[in-house]
Order: C-alpha cells, then sequence, then structure tokens
C-alpha cells in the first residue's frame, strides 16, 4: 500500500485520534459530550392559551380575522400559545429607569418590537388624567384610533365617553384609557400572543406610574387577556378581579353595546360597582 493512499491515510487518522483518545483518558476525561439537541425535539403544544381560545367565544364585537391573518415573518418568531414571554433583561433595566408617562412614550419611541408596527399609522400610547383614579383598558387600537392616534375615539369610543360623562358624571379628561397592545392589529384581528408579550410591560409601566384604583377591562380580549383567564366575559364581567395588584372589573365593551343595546344594563351595574369602590356612588 502507497504511503499516500486513501487507505494509508485512514490509518494514520485512526491511530491519531486513538492516541488523542487516549490521552484525554489519562487527563482524567471519560467520555465526549452528548450532541446538541436536535431541532425536531418534540414541542410540548399544552393546552391553548387564552388568546387563542378567547376567539371561539362569540359575546365579542369586533370581527375577528386572526385565522386569515397572514403568517408571521421569520423576524418574529411567535413563542408558544399560552406564553406571555417577560421583558428581555435590556428591556427591563431602560423600563425601570422610565418614571413619567413622557418619558414611557420617549421609551418607546417609535416602536418595532412585534410585527404590529408593520401596517400601523401611528403608536396609540393611550390618554387622560396621569394621576386617574380609573383606568379603561381596551383590546387594541381600530381604524379610527389608528388615525387619530387616540384611543377609543370611533362610535365605540364614542358610547365609552357618554358611559364616563352621563353615567359616571366625570370627564374623559378624568380617567386614563388605553389598550393592551398600542398598534392597530391589520384588519381588527387579535393580538397575537407574543404581540401581546412586546407590549405589556408598557401597559404595566402605565399602570405603574398612574397607579389606578380601579381598571376596567372592557371586553372579552382585554379581560381574559390581563387576567390569563379563558372564562367567558358573560361570566367574567361585574366581578373584582386583580392585575398587578390593582382591583379591575371586566366588563362588556362598547362596540358589543352598540349592537346589543339591552346589555347597556349589565355595564350599568358593573360601573355602579366601581363608583361604588372609588366612593362616588
Ligand atoms: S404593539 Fe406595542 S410592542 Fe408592538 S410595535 Fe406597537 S408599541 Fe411596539
Amino acid at each position: 500500500m502507497a504511503a499516500d493512499s486513501p487507505h494509508a491515510l485512514l490509518a494514520q487518522v485512526t491511530h491519531s485520534l486513538h492516541a488523542y483518545a487516549q490521552e484525554l483518558q489519562a487527563g482524567g476525561v471519560e467520555g465526549f459530550p452528548p450532541a446538541p439537541a436536535s431541532s425536531t425535539t418534540p414541542v410540548d403544544e399544552g393546552s391553548p392559551g387564552p388568546v387563542a381560545d378567547s376567539r371561539v367565544e362569540s359575546v365579542e364585537h369586533q370581527p375577528r380575522q386572526a385565522a386569515d391573518a397572514p403568517a408571521p415573518p421569520a423576524a418574529f418568531p411567535a413563542p408558544p400559545p399560552d406564553t406571555l414571554a417577560p421583558p428581555a433583561p435590556a428591556e427591563e433595566a431602560s423600563l425601570a429607569a422610565v418614571h413619567t408617562l413622557t418619558e414611557l412614550r420617549t421609551e418607546i419611541g417609535d416602536c418595532r418590537r412585534c410585527r404590529l408596527c408593520e401596517k400601523r399609522n401611528t403608536i396609540v400610547f393611550g390618554v387622560g388624567n396621569p394621576d386617574a383614579e380609573i383606568m379603561f383598558i381596551g383590546e387594541g387600537p381600530g381604524y379610527e384610533e389608528d388615525k387619530q392616534g387616540e384611543p377609543f375615539v370611533g362610535r365605540a369610543g364614542q358610547l365609552l365617553t357618554q358611559i364616563i360623562t352621563k353615567g359616571m358624571q366625570m370627564q374623559r379628561s378624568d380617567v386614563y384609557i388605553a389598550n393592551v397592545v398600542k398598534c392597530r392589529p391589520p384588519e381588527n384581528r387579535n393580538p397575537e400572543p407574543d404581540e401581546i408579550a412586546a407590549c405589556e410591560p408598557f401597559l404595566v409601566k402605565q399602570l405603574e406610574i398612574i397607579r389606578p384604583k380601579i381598571i376596567v377591562a372592557l371586553g372579552k380580549f382585554a379581560a381574559q387577556t390581563l387576567l390569563k383567564d379563558t372564562t367567558p366575559i358573560t361570566r367574567l364581567r361585574g366581578k373584582w378581579q386583580s392585575y398587578h395588584g390593582i382591583k379591575l372589573m371586566p366588563t362588556l365593551h362598547p362596540a358589543y353595546l352598540l349592537r346589543n343595546p339591552k346589555d347597556k344594563r349589565l355595564v350599568w351595574e358593573d360601573i355602579k360597582a366601581v363608583l361604588r369602590e372609588i366612593g362616588r356612588l
């Protein structure tokens, strides 16, 4: 066999490897680490998360087209459906340094932390009294809100304004109004779990800054998302809950009331409970 034939080279390599392995063994190495887990490792898909489940409940108002929504671009891989990932450490640190709503708005900047940035016109940050006792939280901006940059300004928003002014005898500027996500989901689809996870820290920071006594969660999606609870809004509403240590009253969405005006009395019951809680009734 020639010294440079394939067989001879293979024999040399084998010999070298054998010698190297003996050397390692002499140095106390018992074996080689296992290969990294294969990307085909089965994933525990578990039970569907609150947002996924929320789509099967029909009492809510908004046209939902989540199933038809385009697949997310690869730049924003979705986490498992029941995961609301905490902010990344760097994000957490920069939010910790934020103490006012103005600073928070600056921190959010021209946010591109989730794919909802792609189709939005405006980031709808929130509006109202920075010292409000009551904070209304909806699902996300709609068409009018995206155009005007203010939450609840469409027909449903006008009904919310009536609830505040005529029902509660307060001004819109007395309360604070915001949404779970700050950019309009295309075609008014439900926000996806990764979009909520990206945006929720901003809402939590708003709550930390405003420190309202009461949160009113408007509609199925907001209530179920904040509470991580898939109970239908018809059973959630009217019962006190808690979100980050703040009392939360789930109620029906004003847009639902536009189509079902007979249920306004239910919302009025919930609002009366809120007013009693802050000593205004
Ligand atoms: S929805 Fe929130 S996280 Fe997503 S781009 Fe808009 S502001 Fe950023």
